[in-house]
């Protein structure tokens, strides 16, 4: 089988994505997900023409001339009483009812108030001012989010406003990982020098948990599908490597088991009745690599995400970086501003066996296939390892 670029392993994984799920959650529980249905105002809102300052609500016809007489005080929660007639004003609170007969706030800074119950005006305003008409945030019957929306705070508030308690979300995933290999050694396993610690089941766990999604660990080999499976090492053509048989024999359709990426190769996908899975490299570094590619877009997209993909910048080299041109590379950097912009230092040796590399990492400086050693200053695309904001396109050439 011949080698996938990454955007072709990209596309082959999304195009598997069935329509995500839906479910109801709280309010209070749904920050970061996708809202499934259109949400619509159920009132107007401010409910009436309401002061936008603290001040007094006037007929702006009456300003540049005598003091006018104050006939109420108005606060926010109060409905005015009076009618106002040419000569008079109310005093008047940020959020309270424009009383009738006004059309126009002064701030309380632009008044004197004088001994006998009247107020002196030395401006003079157009009709409107300061005022917060009616409906401004929102009509009754208004589709005031639309499903897709990812829910962020300023969602959530505007959820409120329309007082939604519960609402329709995208389902996340069920998500669960599995390392494979004879030479690891469990978190709870006793201590054996000539052991390998099985760090991709944790790390893992992190890059999903980091998505919002808690994952189940399944350990070291045992097979339980969900909606998603990963499962790291075993996948290349080694003759021990035996995970891609295993899966096959499952009756997951393996889809594609090379792709043209640096740390990344073997990279296998295969699906199953209800369940994708994600064969990733043994490799810490690579597995991790490979969880960014192409999981996150996938379990972004099954949540109902349209923006997959994590956040590129670009960004300064620090110092000169070598390399033999052929596939996409990811190098692991650390990002720091200066004057000009973010800076990228390569974080060391970047064998794909040395997780500190990733440990030390804010991003992923992508390397197209064909670019080849790089010089110090030169600018690259960095896409970042962390952050609840995405991005549609990947944002990298390859
Ligand atoms: P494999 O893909 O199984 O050939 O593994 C490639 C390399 O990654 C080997 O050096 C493995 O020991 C190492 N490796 C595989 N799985 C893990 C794991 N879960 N945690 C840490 N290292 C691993
Ligand atoms: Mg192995």
């Amino acid at each position: 089988m011949e080698y996938l670029t990454v955007s072709a392993a990209q596309r082959c994984v999304l195009d598997a994505v069935n329509a995500p799920d839906v479910e109801t959650v709280g309010i209070e529980r749904c920050l970061g997900r996708v809202l499934a249905c259109d949400v619509t105002a159920n009132r107007d809102h401010p409910p009436y023409d309401v002061s936008a300052m603290d001040g007094f609500a006037v007929q702006s016809r009456d300003l540049g001339g005598a003091a006018l007489t104050v006939v109420e005080d108005i606060k926010a929660g109060d409905m005015p009483t009076k009618i106002l007639a040419p000569g008079q004003c109310a005093r008047i609170m940020t959020g309270a009812p424009v009383p009738q007969g006004a059309d126009a706030v002064v701030r309380v800074e632009d008044t004197q108030t004088l001994a006998d119950n009247s107020v002196q005006i030395d401006v003079v305003v157009k009709s409107g001012h300061d005022i917060r008409p009616r409906g401004e945030t929102m009509r009754s019957g208004d589709i005031v989010l639309n499903a897709g929306a990812e829910i962020t705070p300023g969602v959530i508030g505007m959820l409120a406003m329309v007082k939604c308690a519960t609402l329709q979300v995208y389902r996340r995933p069920r998500v669960a990982i599995l390392s494979t290999g004879d030479e690891l050694e469990g978190m709870n396993d006793p201590f054996d020098p000539n052991k390998i610690p099985d760090a991709n089941s944790y790390a893992l766990m992190a890059q999903v948990q980091s998505l919002g999604i808690e994952p189940v660990l399944l350990g070291i080999a045992r097979d339980d599908p969900d909606d998603v499976l990963l499962v790291s090492g075993g996948t290349s053509v080694g003759v021990h490597d035996y995970v891609r048989p295993t899966i096959e024999a499952l009756g997951v359709k393996m889809l594609f088991w090379r792709v043209a990426m640096k740390p990344g190769h073997p990279m296998a996908f295969g699906v199953g009745d209800d369940t994708l899975v994600f064969g990733l490299p043994g490799n810490p570094v690579s597995s991790m690599v490979c969880f960014e590619q192409f999981v996150v877009p996938a379990l972004r997209r099954m949540m109902g995400f349209s923006r997959c993909h994590r956040r590129t910048l670009q960004a300064r080299l620090a110092s000169p970086h070598k390399r033999r041109p052929g596939r996409t590379e990811f190098v692991r950097v650390k990002l720091s501003r200066d004057e000009l912009g973010y800076v990228a230092n390569v974080t060391g040796t970047q064998s794909s066996g040395v997780l500190l590399s990733m440990a030390h990492a804010d991003g992923l400086l992508v390397m197209a296939t064909d670019t080849g050693a790089l010089a110090a200053g030169i600018d690259v695309t960095v896409q970042l390892l962390d952050g609840t904001a995405f991005q549609l396109e990947t944002g990298y050439k390859e």
